[in-house]
């Protein structure tokens, strides 16, 4: 490995994946690294916490990764937890009364390695399925550019039934991009598809065995390991580039502010939070002016407590409903586990509504009577049990919206001040707001700053997954 002489520094501001991830791979090429996070814990949007109404640790939300996510795999890898991930091949998607239907795996080449599963779905006609089929191939052969139109507009122009959008295209789409199908764009959803399509591995869906911050605290610890610094309930407030160093302004935890000069700086910071730091010099107004083309969108998590088992499954997909997916915890996570072998009785649920917008406006108890009636339709066994505790988590910043037009406004990594970097889900990554954007933006900024430091042959991302069967002919 290549080492600079003198170790360099860099302030990175942001303490969620992004950041991490810029962290771990500068620290590791020898520079002096400092993360300032404004939260008392790291891993951003992707963290837990102890829940102050019910004493449990939770996540602000469940967190699914697939094997396409090759830069957050590799990672994990780096900071030594890729076993504390489970990975799953089969997708459960179960109707309001119970009924349940798997997606898994046949030794058929991709893209047809999911047909025989999918061909017997009950709760999809023949003529849905021949809709979607011939979907999935226009969107996986041909490139989609971005005509402004959004995928839910492509769908009726592509002859998809009704049936087709609500208890396909909705269930997939929504939860990748978590975004409603008439704002989103048609390259974002087409990009969904053709990656989980690429391979019978891409689909394997990874869950996190421990909490969040449990996850990412682990690579606090291997960047303290490489000689750096982790600041938390630290703010970056702003700062000021020259030619040959940033000037920073930081207010740590006692609330006190300092100025400290650095030799370079990243920002991996999410866009509702770039631009009160931005100096007041006119060359940051470009990037000012493309921030205001983004969007929020919510995700809510809805955690129950029951008093008994309500479901053997480890996770679904729910159908028709407001409620996206269910995720039982208390067999998910191994911490829960063990406690579930001395109270068997008990379950952890949590419910997933991407999207989340009709929920903003809801008070915590409508969501749970919501949740708990939605919970009785697809789990028979729910009727019988008692809930003993439950949270609503509403993270209404959640992800950017991938709306029509929105790809020309996220900006690369390399910013207008040569000491500058910009790294976050919402930075051109040719991803969507996810783990794995986040953690290619981080490389990707750390490769720039390498690029500016003079060590132009250092690459720290990772290659994609390869496509195999048929599907090494369709990639655009
Ligand atoms: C509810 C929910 C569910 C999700 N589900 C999934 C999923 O299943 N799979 C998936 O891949 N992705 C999911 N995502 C998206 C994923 O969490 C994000 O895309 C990713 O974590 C973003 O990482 P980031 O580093 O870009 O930003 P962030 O995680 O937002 O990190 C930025 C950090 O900067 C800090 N900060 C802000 N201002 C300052 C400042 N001035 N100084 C210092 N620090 C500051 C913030 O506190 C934050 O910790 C979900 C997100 C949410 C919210």
């Amino acid at each position: 490995m290549s080492q600079i002489p003198t170790p360099q520094s860099v302030a990175i501001a942001g303490g969620g994946l992004a950041g991490l991830a810029a962290a771990c791979a500068l620290a590791d090429s020898g520079f002096r690294v400092t993360l300032f996070e404004r939260r008392p814990y790291l891993g951003g949007r992707a963290s837990s916490y102890e829940h102050p109404g019910t004493g449990e640790v939770v996540d602000n939300c469940q967190h699914v990764l697939f094997r396409i996510c090759t830069n957050l795999v590799e990672f994990y890898r780096r900071i030594g937890v890729e076993d504390k991930i489970r990975w799953y091949d089969d997708m459960t998607f179960i109707e309001p009364g119970g009924r349940s239907s798997v997606m898994h795996a046949s030794p058929l080449p991709a893209p047809l390695h999911t047909a025989p599963s999918f061909l017997r779905f009950p709760f999809l006609t023949v003529k849905d399925k021949l809709a979607i089929s011939c979907a999935i191939a226009s969107l996986t052969l041909a490139t989609q550019r971005d005509t402004g139109r959004s995928f839910l507009q492509w769908c009726h122009d592509h002859g998809q039934t009704e049936t087709a959008i609500e208890r396909f295209w909705k269930p997939i789409l929504v939860s990748a991009l978590s975004e409603h199908l008439d704002l989103i764009s048609i390259p974002y959803a087409a990009q969904v598809v053709r990656e989980s399509m690429k391979s019978p591995a891409a689909r394997h869906m990874g869950v996190p065995s421990i909490p969040l911050t449990d996850l990412y605290n682990t690579a606090g610890d291997y960047i303290r390991a490489r000689s750096g610094e982790i600041h938390l309930r630290t703010s970056l407030e702003t700062f000021l580039p020259n030619s040959s160093q940033v000037q920073i302004r930081i207010t740590d935890k006692d609330k006190k502010d300092r100025e400290e000069f650095v030799d370079y700086l990243i920002l991996a910071l999410p866009f509702n939070s770039v631009d009160r730091v931005l100096p007041e010099t006119p060359d940051a107004a470009p990037l000012r002016e493309d921030l205001t083309h983004f969007e929020s969108c919510p995700i809510t998590g809805i955690h129950l407590w029951f008093d008994r088992q309500i479901t053997d499954l480890d996770h679904a997909v729910l159908l028709d409903r407001t409620i996206q997916w269910m995720f039982h915890k208390s067999r998910l996570l191994t911490t829960r586990a063990a406690a579930t072998d001395s109270e068997p009785s008990g379950s952890y649920i949590e419910l997933v509504v991407s999207a989340s917008k009709s929920l903003i406006d809801k008070s915590r108890s409508e969501i749970v009577d919501l949740a708990l009636k939605e919970v009785r339709e697809f789990f028979p066994a729910a009727r019988e049990a008692t809930l003993l505790k439950s949270t609503v988590i509403k993270e209404v910043h959640a992800t950017y919206s991938p709306g029509p037009g929105i790809d020309a406004h996220r900006p690369p990594q390399s910013s207008t001040w040569p000491r500058v970097f910009l790294a976050g889900d919402w930075t051109a990554t040719g991803w969507p707001a996810t783990m794995e954007g986040a953690v290619r933006s981080g490389y990707l900024a750390a490769e720039s700053l390498l690029h500016a430091a003079g060590m132009k042959d250092r690459k720290f991302l990772a290659p994609d997954l390869p496509a195999s069967g048929f599907m090494r002919l369709s990639q655009p």
